[in-house]
This record gives C-alpha cells, sequence and structure tokens, in this order.
C-alpha cells in the first residue's frame, strides 16, 4: 500500500493507492525465485526496459537502465518493501545508456552498492562523458529520453570478466564474458531458477509477438557474438531475462535461433555489399527475407524508440562488420 498527501489550496487530502496485480501503480512482477522485474517504463514507453531485482538477505539488481527511469526502479524496490540500504551490488551487463547508463544517479540512492561491470566498461562510468556525446550522435532525441549519466566514484565500481557473488539466502550470480554486442558485454547466470541475464548478447525479445530480433548496432563483432552465444547455450538455461523485454523460457532454443538469424543477416549483407547495395537497400533486403523482420516491420517502424534504435543501427552494425570481414560461415 503506499500513500500520497496531496495539498490543494488549504485542504489536504491522503489518497491512497491499494496494490493489486492488475493495477496501473505496480512496476515490479515476480518472476521467479527470489526474483523481480520491474518495469521501467522509460519516457512513459511500456514493455521497453527492465530491470532485475535479485532478493536474498541482501539484494543484487541487474541493470540499473538509463538515468531518467532511475526513479521508477527505486519505486520498484518500495513496492517489494525492500530497503535501500541492503542493495549490494548493481550488475550492468553493458555500460550504454538504456543498460548501464543510471548507474551513477541510482548509486546516490543506494548508500551500500557497488557497481558489477566489465573493466573495458568501467572507464565510461567513471568519466561518462564521451560515452554521452557518442550516444547524442547516434540516438538523437533517444538520447535525451533516456537522460545523461552521472559519473560512479571508482571506488564504488567492482570490474569483473567472471566469478560469481553469492546472495546470503538468495541465488548466486555468476559473471560470463560475452562479447559481440559490444567488446564490454557481461551476461549473468542466476541459480534459483536458471536463468540468464544477457543484457543485448542475444537480441531484443518482443513478447507480444513471442520473436527475436537481432540488436547489433556498430562497432558489432559478429565472431564474438557466435562465440558468445554458444557459450551461454553450454549453461543450458531454462530461461532469458531479457533486458527488452521481459522473461522468456525455452532459452537454448531461442539462443540457437538467434544464432541461425545473426548467420542470416550476415549472408543477406555480403550478398547485398557484392551487388554494391546501400546499407538501406540491404535493410530492406533483410526484412523480406528475414520472416521475423516481416512480422515486426510495421511496428518497429511506429514505435518512436525503435524507429531509431532498431532496424537501422541493427543493419548498419552488421553492414559494417561484413565490410572489414572477408567470408561468414
Ligand atoms: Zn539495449
Amino acid at each position: 500500500m503506499r500513500v500520497h498527501l496531496y495539498f490543494y489550496g488549504n485542504v489536504y487530502a491522503i489518497i491512497v493507492l491499494i496494490k493489486s496485480n492488475n493495477g496501473e501503480a505496480l512496476h515490479t512482477q515476480e518472476i521467479g525465485k527470489n526474483l523481480y522485474q520491474v518495469d521501467l517504463k522509460t519516457g512513459g514507453f511500456k514493455s521497453l526496459i527492465s530491470s532485475y531485482i535479485l532478493r536474498g538477505t541482501e539484494i543484487i539488481i541487474v541493470e540499473s537502465g538509463p538515468t531518467s527511469s532511475v526513479p521508477t526502479l527505486i519505486d520498484g524496490l518500495k513496492e517489494l518493501n525492500l530497503r535501500l540500504e541492503d542493495v549490494e551490488y548493481v550488475a550492468v551487463t553493458h555500460v550504454h545508456l538504456d543498460h548501464g547508463g543510471g548507474a551513477g544517479t541510482l548509486l546516490k540512492a543506494l548508500p551500500n552498492a557497488k557497481v558489477i561491470v566489465h573493466p573495458r566498461g568501467m572507464p565510461h562510468l567513471i568519466n561518462p562523458q564521451r560515452l554521452w556525446e557518442s550516444a547524442q550522435s547516434v540516438l538523437g532525441y533517444v538520447s535525451e529520453i533516456f537522460g545523461e549519466p552521472e559519473p560512479v566514484p571508482k571506488e564504488r565500481i567492482v570490474p569483473v570478466t567472471q566469478g560469481s557473488f553469492d546472495l546470503d539466502g538468495g541465488p548466486k550470480l555468476k559473471v560470463i564474458e560475452t562479447v559481440g554486442h559490444a567488446s564490454h558485454s557481461l551476461s549473468f547466470h542466476e541459480s534459483f531458477n536458471n536463468g540468464v541475464f544477457p543484457g543485448d548478447a542475444a537480441g531484443t525479445y518482443f513478447p507480444e509477438f513471442d520473436v527475436v530480433m537481432p540488436t547489433t548496432p556498430p562497432p558489432f563483432y559478429l565472431d564474438s557474438a557466435l562465440a558468445s552465444l554458444d557459450t551461454l547455450i553450454s549453461l543450458n538455461p531454462s530461461f532469458l531475462y531479457y533486458s527488452h523485454f521481459s522473461k522468456a523460457k525455452n532459452a537454448v532454443r531461442r539462443l540457437q535461433d538467434y544464432k541461425l538469424q545473426l548467420k542470416l543477416w550476415a549472408k543477406i549483407t555480403q550478398e547485398g555489399l557484392k551487388e554494391n547495395q546501400s546499407a538501406e537497400e540491404i535493410g530492406d533486403r533483410i526484412v523480406s527475407e528475414d520472416k521475423v523482420m516481416q512480422r515486426l516491420v510495421g511496428y518497429l517502424r511506429s514505435h518512436r524508440i525503435y524507429s531509431k534504435t532498431a532496424l537501422g543501427n541493427s543493419v548498419q552494425g552488421v553492414v559494417e562488420y561484413a565490410k572489414h570481414a572477408k567470408q561468414v560461415s
């Protein structure tokens, strides 16, 4: 239950919001043993970015999300009656604004928390200026919706590429290096439900369509991305907890399908480049040859965020990779 006190002229009104499982006031959802999803509703967009909360005696948050929706994440912790001082770690899969951009702002509210990040991402958390400038040039108005990152104090960063973090009375969070989407991408495995948080290493999942599309903006590293997917498959996970967006079962099949989809995009791109097609023409060709994209393209083009971040940027990443690669098997 949440109590809000409003002041209207000279009259106080107390409005009590009762949480319900269907209620609009809820940001959080229990999705497994000791595991909760928070819909960050960044910029007012539902089902765009998730953070996750792992609960033991202490708490680990996976993905701070962007700066602008940190208040929603904090509301989510309060909804679950969790104490901000009990959050021990904020684990970010990578430092892109929609995943780790809010870490600095979030840490101001979490007195005991440290950020888990890949060592190559660490400098961008300490000094986010370059990251912010490049996000502004690549993402345009979307970067403003995400918000400018605030610095994370160096002493509050735990740089790792492997190892695990044990929650007293809760699951174990194992760190897996999964570069490809970025040169500093991590995934995390949680032990209670046998699920993986892949960040963007397994693509973008659209629950309403039950399909995945590549998340491959430049600089994208296809060979590393495929090897990272093999690493995740070798863990034999039951679930994926996508940052975009939500939990999905049949994890291994989805990871295998994603590998095939990346290879299909690379093949189409190579053929397009041989015929001197532009990135835009290659994008059209991908839409016509990838059945998933045929289903998604209308939705993507009408979405204020995805129309900017999804298709064009992902095609561009594969095109730039293919220009440098000799052959993709
Ligand atoms: Zn992302």
